[in-house]
């Protein structure tokens, strides 16, 4: 594994702890790697426990085992922990990265996102990644520069650059982006060096690692909740209705590959084993191994043709992650039964209707308001802003770090 100093280069240079119980020594924090101490910043950081009242599919208080984002990214940083374990790339820029993939979402998930990306259309926009960006790299207190601006948690670049997703600045609305125009120095600096739009490896191993996690996980949901009956993979008439929306959301496959793949999981043991799941120990361990058997069917099928394409242990630029067609078909089409079994249900469009009228009417009413609302810490923040996209940014970062629950309080008040 090649990882070099440019790699392990912080924004801030750090003086060494000062409270230790025993003396060091020559070895001081030697026994981690820089990498680790990133991976524990990011575990300890007060943005991901947040993510604890914060939507994934179902909200945090529906249900009895629901799906946090929380628990959603630990269960991605765990996949992408497997993953890279398997490649030879460093385990703790994977599974970190899987721990802050989603530390930028707002309160109700990607629903919330809409809201604050309307509500922020002239300023500049809101886009869950490029907040991630903006918490690791300011909003996060954990390091200040010489001047005593925050630095967030002042990762290393490595780290930071496994975050990045969309290594790149709002090219049209709507579109997914990376960063914020008043972020372009932060993210220059995390891609300083880096081949252009291309995502690092450890972030591709990130980004399968979710698309496996909650592919599978909401596929897992939707059945406890008896929303989901896999029979519906069988069957010839509802197959084809699969892979046509499947195909609307994931144009570089084809209705055909979408059916086959739907027909080639129908035929598994382990997918027959829960279709007729009813709750009971044994059907409840059928679907457990069915979730298990299929994370370990997509993280092996890329770890496989990854090393096949490049052998020895890569790092960062020196190999793409392969994911092979068969799994991204398959991942697409678990995806599409959750959405069309799930998300489209009337029911859930109209309560994310509601939680997109309350977002924005908090969100006006701080704007309206100013300072007095506004955490100690985004305080200054406003009193310095010299212009309503500098306010619109205080008031964006203000509400991204709600929990759902702080949401609702304050708009109750309203
Ligand atoms: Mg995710």
């Amino acid at each position: 594994m090649s990882y070099t100093e440019h790699d392990r280069e912080r924004l801030v240079t750090e003086a060494p702890k000062t409270a230790g119980l025993v003396d060091a020594g020559a070895a001081g924090n030697g026994h981690r790697s820089e990498f680790a101490r990133d991976r524990a910043r990011v575990l300890h950081s007060a943005a991901l426990r947040r993510l604890a009242d914060k939507t994934q599919v179902m909200g945090p208080r529906d249900g009895d085992t629901p799906r946090t984002r929380l628990t959603h990214s630990l269960e991605v940083a765990q996949i992408g922990r497997g993953i890279a374990d398997g490649l030879g790339c460093d385990p703790d820029l994977a599974e970190l990265a899987g721990l802050a993939h989603d530390i930028g979402h707002p309160p109700y998930g990607h629903n919330g996102e809409k809201a604050l990306d309307i509500f922020a259309a002239e300023h500049g926009g809101f886009e869950g990644n490029a907040q991630n960006l903006r918490i690791l790299t300011r909003l996060e207190p954990k390091v200040l520069d010489s001047y005593g601006s925050s630095a967030g948690l002042n990762l290393t670049r490595a780290a930071l650059d496994a975050c990045v997703k969309y290594p790149w600045q709002r090219t049209e609305p709507g579109g997914k982006f990376g960063a914020y125009e008043v972020d372009a120095d932060r993210l220059a600096w995390v891609r300083k060096g880096a081949p252009e739009r291309r995502p690092a490896l450890e972030c591709q191993v990130m980004d399968w690692s979710d698309d496996v996690a909650y592919s599978v996980h909401d596929v897992e949901d939707g059945i406890i909740a008896g929303r989901i009956d896999l029979r519906a993979l069988a069957d010839p008439v509802e197959r084809l209705a699969l892979a046509e929306l499947g195909h609307v959301q994931h144009r570089g496959l084809s209705v055909d590959d979408l059916v086959a793949a739907a027909q080639r999981l129908s035929e598994l043991p382990v997918v027959t084993d829960v279709f007729s799941y009813d709750g009971t120990l044994r059907s409840s361990v059928a679907l457990k191994r069915l979730t298990s058997e299929l994370v370990g069917r997509f993280a092996n099928a890329a770890v496989v043709a990854t090393r096949a394409a490049a052998p020895g242990p890569p790092a960062r630029y020196s190999a793409d992650l392969e994911v092979p067609p068969v799994a991204a078909a398959e991942v697409a089409i678990l995806k599409t039964v959750a959405l069309r079994y799930v998300m489209s249900d009337p029911d859930h469009k109209l309560r994310q209707a509601d939680q997109r009228d309350r977002l924005t009417a908090v969100a006006e009413h701080l704007l309206a308001t100013g300072p007095a609302v506004l955490d100690p810490i985004l305080q200054p923040w406003w009193t310095a802003a010299a212009d309503d996209t500098a306010r619109v940014r205080v008031i964006v970062d203000q509400i991204a770090s709600y929990t759902e629950s702080r949401l609702e309080r304050v708009a109750a008040d309203l």
